[in-house]
């Protein structure tokens, strides 16, 4: 499965695309399984693992000229339920990046200051700059899904009372997709994650944070609170998913129960993201040109040695 680099982009998309959602109406989280692992199987772990590599030389190779381009914006959103696979997979699939042009920006609970503005504006002053790849370890869209499995969040964020009504939710979501919109428009190619991890699989590795001391810190006793809220989570996430995938900002629901196979989808699909831009290095004019051959004459003709 190692493959020629001018390949990939091809067949990153062809890879990614059974998991990409750009218009929700018909979508449905059931239809999903979180241990798929496409047409690979176990036995396919290391192939995957070689392919991810090429994967990754290939986004550090579009994100070069993206940068250099200087147009182009691009933000990958990460939801997921705890213990999913988020940090493992931002991890890996940026580890061949430029490091100077990628932001990554996790979003926890919103601090009193958050509270006293409208709820995107903690994001918003992190969209990456153009020539950037930024990457929101949650975001907005906890708005929609821990607010609403805990409505009573919604107290806490100040909003004058009469403007939360029984629309909220469908208000968030026609926001959302708004924001999107706008942003789309102004040069930022959305790249939206859901890993979707099965609650067999979170136990399991929430036993394993527990049973390693070197993993003990990843373990909060809420994580284990928010399990109980399974079925409204889910329901959360589909709505959100139904809602919000658009063709200018779609959803990937990446399989999360199989971490390499996470990992190679989510590289997939951020490859085919960047593919779709017509990323391309600045061309040079004349001017410059000329420019450039008087700088290297000028260095060749220096004097006094070095
Ligand atoms: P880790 O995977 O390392 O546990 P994490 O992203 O879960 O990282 P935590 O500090 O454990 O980080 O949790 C962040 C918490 O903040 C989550 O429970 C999340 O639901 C909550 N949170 C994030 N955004 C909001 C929001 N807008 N309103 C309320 N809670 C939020
Ligand atoms: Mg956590």
């Amino acid at each position: 499965m190692v493959l020629e680099h001018e390949d990939v982009p091809k067949r990153a998309r062809a890879f990614a695309k059974p998991y990409r959602v750009s218009d929700g109406a018909s979508f449905r989280l059931d239809d999903v399984d979180p241990g798929d692992t496409g047409d690979l199987d176990q036995d396919d772990k290391e192939r995957a693992k070689d392919a991810l590599q090429t994967g990754i030389d290939v986004l550090a190779a579009l994100q070069d000229k993206l940068y250099a381009q200087d147009k182009w914006a691009v933000l990958a959103v990460f939801q997921a339920m705890d213990a999913a696979g988020k940090d493992g997979a931002i991890k890996h699939v940026m580890s061949g990046v430029n490091p100077q042009g990628c932001e990554v920006y996790s979003f926890k609970a919103p601090t009193s200051i958050d509270l006293d503005h409208d709820y995107l504006w903690r994001t918003h002053k992190h969209v990456p700059e153009r020539g950037r790849i930024g990457i929101f370890n949650r975001s907005y869209y906890e708005e929609v899904l821990v607010v609403r499995v805990h409505p009573e969040l919604l107290e806490r964020a100040k909003i004058p009372p009469r403007l939360v009504g029984k629309r909220i939710w469908e208000e968030r979501y026609e926001d959302i997709r708004n924001h999107e919109r706008y942003l789309a428009r102004n040069g930022v190619a959305f790249c939206k994650f859901f890993l979707h991890v099965s609650k067999k699989e979170q136990k399991k590795r929430f036993l394993a944070r527990l049973d390693d001391p070197a993993k003990n810190w990843k373990f909060s006793a809420s994580d284990a609170r928010e399990r109980g809220f399974w079925k409204q989570y889910m329901a959360a996430y589909e709505e959100m998913i139904r809602e919000t995938a658009t063709e200018w900002a779609p959803w990937y629901v990446v399989p999360a129960d199989n971490k390499w196979y996470t990992r190679v989808v989510v590289a997939a699909a951020l490859i085919d993201t960047l593919a779709r831009l017509d990323l391309a290095y600045p061309t040079v004019s004349d001017a410059q040109r000329a420019e450039l051959a008087e700088a290297r004459r000028a260095l060749l003709e220096e004097g006094g040695g070095d």
